[in-house]
């Protein structure tokens, strides 16, 4: 099992009981996106080794997303590939980063460069999980569920929008039900497109604009879900210069995004050129420049388009900028 001592505290003793096995390791990794990193990597490695583990040995992620992705790449690579079970405890884990099978962990000159495909045997979301969880860190997975009613589904995000406030509050049937509702759209995406090779770059609506203030802010600054949340109100900017989304509605999201938590625009210091440069690097870029996940004709359908204008783009960084200054 693999987790870190904040979450180890609440549930290693009760899933360790649960999963009633004869022989159980666990290595708790330090807790941080820092710590996503090769140096753990080699830590749990080590650790299997030493442990005798063997190609029939299960590893169990019990945590975040950084967790999850971290002990997922053990999974992939220890003797070229062993079984592991996701139990996710944040609410972005539980919508988006235990279901479909990425696993990485970050590099310094990028965020989960080095990684693989490797699906989880299992997911095992337990909602009570999310009464420790931090309200910025709710409404950090919050930014995803977001996110999956923007790229595919108008009516799921219109339910979240109608029960933003019960999902802020903890309502448990709410929180299953937007926990189911966005798993089934990521499900289906990744069903659809396992290794990315089309329909699957659609779950990174807004994240182009997220990786960069990421990186732009050095790891564990903003969390992934603040981030998004700002991106997400820059690809419908985006989309709206670009005839793709009506003005009412890039309000509207932009609205949603606050009534969920979540910063609205990328932070001040970050500037267009600065931004421009970060974006170069992001790996859905080509040669011709970023490519952007933007709306087909406003929220609800999205697609991948590439060769942006520049001029748009400028409009929407320097918008964006004088709207946090
Ligand atoms: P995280 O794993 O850092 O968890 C956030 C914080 O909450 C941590 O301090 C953690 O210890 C704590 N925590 C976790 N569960 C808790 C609980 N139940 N109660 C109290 N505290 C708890 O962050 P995250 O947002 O879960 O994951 C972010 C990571 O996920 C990023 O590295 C991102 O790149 C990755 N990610 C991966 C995918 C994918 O497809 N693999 C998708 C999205 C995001
Ligand atoms: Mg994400």
């Amino acid at each position: 099992m693999v987790s870190n001592p904040t979450v180890a505290e609440h549930y290693l003793a009760p899933l360790t009981k649960a999963l009633a096995v004869q022989e159980l390791d666990s290595f708790l990794m330090e807790d941080g996106e820092e710590h996503k990193s090769l140096a753990t990597l080699e830590r749990i490695l080590a650790r299997l080794l030493e442990g005798g583990h063997t190609r029939s040995s299960v590893i169990v992620a019990l945590g975040g997303g950084v967790v999850g992705d971290t002990a997922g790449f053990a999974a992939a690579i220890f003797q070229r590939g062993i079984d592991f079970i996701q139990v996710p405890t944040t609410l972005l884990a539980q919508v988006d980063s235990s279901v479909g099978g990425k696993t990485a962990v970050n590099h310094p000159l990028g965020k989960n460069m080095i990684g693989a495909f490797h699906q989880p045997r299992s997911v095992v979301i337990d909602v009570d999980t999310l009464d420790t969880l931090p309200d910025r860190e709710l409404s950090a997975g919050l930014a995803e569920v977001i996110k999956h009613g923007l790229m595919a589904d108008r009516a799921y995000l219109d339910w979240v929008e109608a029960h933003i406030d019960p999902l802020r509050a903890r309502d448990k049937p709410s929180l299953v039900k937007a926990i189911t509702g966005s798993c089934r759209i990521k499900a289906a995406v990744v069903a659809e497109d396992e290794k990315e090779t089309g329909k699957r770059a659609l779950l990174n609506l807004g994240h182009t604009f997220a990786h960069a203030i990421e990186t732009g802010l050095g790891y564990g600054n903003w969390l992934h879900g603040e981030a998004v949340g700002a991106g997400l109100v820059m690809a419908a900017d985006l989309s709206m210069r670009l005839g793709r989304c009506p003005q009412p509605e890039a309000a509207r999201i932009k609205r949603l995004v606050a009534a969920a938590g979540l910063p609205t625009a990328p932070p001040a210091d970050l500037s267009p050129d600065q931004f421009l440069a970060l974006m170069a690097r992001d790996k859905k870029a080509t040669a011709e420049g970023p490519r952007f996940v933007l709306f087909k004709h406003g929220p609800g359908a999205a697609e991948l388009v590439p060769n942006i204008p520049q001029g748009p783009l400028t409009q929407t960084l320097t918008a964006a900028q004088s709207l946090c200054a």
